[in-house]
């Protein structure tokens, strides 16, 4: 039996001697408004007490009760007792977080709605220069560097900036925020200052040396061609080796003005102008039909007259490394259709041919240096390995991204897709 049904029992127990009483004594109804007068009094008394107990925080043991007003105060305990449990592990937890971010190496920053300083850890003083002072502060009246105001202001932030240190400019930092919860913002700052030195220790290596090779391969293909001029066809192993030796010579040539090519992408920002792409591309098309009698293979599609505000010199690359490779790697009466339209409110180029096609797990890596699909295979196509990573470069520095379709024995298209930013009216 529940406390609940004893209580219950109780009262009608009561009720039915004091009906028996009332009757007996003849006052009834008196009898029953004094007993009723009683029942909530004791209620009214338990109310207070509970109300009194809880008001101090309901610590400490509660006050002795029997029946249904003890039952509650038991619950009541009880929960309080798992709350402060509860309180206690997220007290512990929020500690050792705390203590954990404290110790990262990378600067972490809690921002709240207004981009307000709410928390900062050790690094986060040392590399942005924040002090504890400064809890509350905005974070652009501290941290005025342009890219971050304007990283903060797009709002966009899949990608992380770099930006040098407040505190010291050879430090420099790789600065990524992360929203969470309503409105908050989490700003980590990584020192990346070696990174970026190996980085450009790379850069320079690759550009001295790929200098230093241009010099003895003009030797040597002045001299191949001479020699070649002295060949009086007498010898076929002769012969044969002075080809050989000019074709490789020609294929390091095109490795290094590729690899020169991709360290000038990398370093400098040539200025930019309004180029004409319809223009840019007959020209392309022509050049590469004559060039292996490809004419009739070529399908060229001018969508839109829209130009684009870019690199000519860079676009020109970029883009007949597309159509090489589409020409280089299908059948050779297949066509190739190079197609420049208005895609909503992008401008996009598809380069698209009915070609060998690239397995799905070698798309993302198509694009790497030196990446080639099925080395064997391609040996006897001339190429460097270097030609799309060219072409993901240039649409990077134009804010425009590579699309790859391509479906193994059946074709590829490759899309460079340019932003409507970038696109230009007034052509120069
Ligand atoms: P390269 O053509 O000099 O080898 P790229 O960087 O231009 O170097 O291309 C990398 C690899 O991607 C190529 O080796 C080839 O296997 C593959 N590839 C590029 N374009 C196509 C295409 N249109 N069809 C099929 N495979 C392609």
């Amino acid at each position: 039996m529940t406390l609940w049904h004893k209580e219950i029992l109780l009262l009608i127990a009561l009720l039915i001697l004091l009906g028996l009483l009332g009757v007996f004594i003849g006052h009834f109804l008196l009898l029953y408004l004094i007993a009723l007068s009683l029942l909530l009094l004791r209620q009214y008394i338990q109310v207070y007490r509970f109300e009194k107990w809880i008001k101090f925080g309901g610590a400490g043991k509660y006050p002795e009760n029997n029946g249904i007003w003890g039952d509650i105060y038991y619950h009541v305990y009880r929960l309080r007792k798992s709350q402060k449990k509860r309180k206690k592990k997220l007290t512990k937890m929020i500690d050792q977080f705390r203590k954990s971010t404290e110790a990262l190496p990378d600067a972490a920053v809690v921002l709240g709605g207004h981009d307000e300083i709410e928390w900062a850890n050790k690094s986060a003083m040392r590399v942005l220069g924040l002090q504890r002072a400064d809890k509350g502060q905005r974070i652009i009246n501290l941290f005025r560097h342009p890219d971050f105001l304007g990283y903060l202001k797009m709002g966009s932030f899949d990608n992380a900036i770099i930006i040098p240190s407040p505190v010291d400019s050879s430090i420099i930092l790789s600065v990524r925020v992360v929203a969470y919860g309503a409105g908050l913002r989490l700003l980590l700052a990584q020192d990346v200052t070696q990174l970026k030195k190996m980085e450009s220790m790379r850069k320079d290596f690759v550009a001295n040396v790929s200098h230093e090779l241009r010099t003895p391969l003009t030797v040597l293909k002045g001299y191949l061609e001479t020699l070649k001029d002295m060949d009086d066809q007498d010898s076929p192993l002769l012969t044969n080796s002075l080809r050989q030796m000019q074709n490789q010579t020609e294929r390091m040539e095109h490795l290094v003005d590729d690899l020169l090519l991709l360290t000038r992408l990398e370093t400098q920002r040539k200025k930019t102008v309004c180029v004409d792409i319809c223009g840019l591309l007959t020209a392309i098309c022509n050049e590469e039909g004559n060039l292996k009698s490809a004419s009739e293979r070529i399908q060229l599609l001018l969508e839109t007259p829209k130009g684009l505000m870019g690199v000519q010199e860079d676009l020109r690359s970029a883009f007949s490394n597309l159509l090489i490779n589409a020409l280089k790697y299908s059948p050779e009466e297949s066509l190739v259709s190079v197609r420049w339209y208005r895609d909503g409110n992008e401008v996009r180029l598809d380069v698209t041919d009915h070609g060998e096609g690239v397995a799905p797990l070698e798309i993302p890596r198509i694009t790497e240096r030196f990446y080639r699909v099925d080395v064997k295979r391609n040996r006897k196509l001339s190429g460097t390995g270097l030609g799309l990573a060219i072409v993901k470069h240039v649409l990077l520095n134009h804010n425009a991204r590579l699309e790859i379709a391509s479906e193994l024995g059946k074709g590829s298209c490759f899309s460079c897709v340019f932003p409507e930013s970038i696109i230009c009216y007034e052509q120069e």
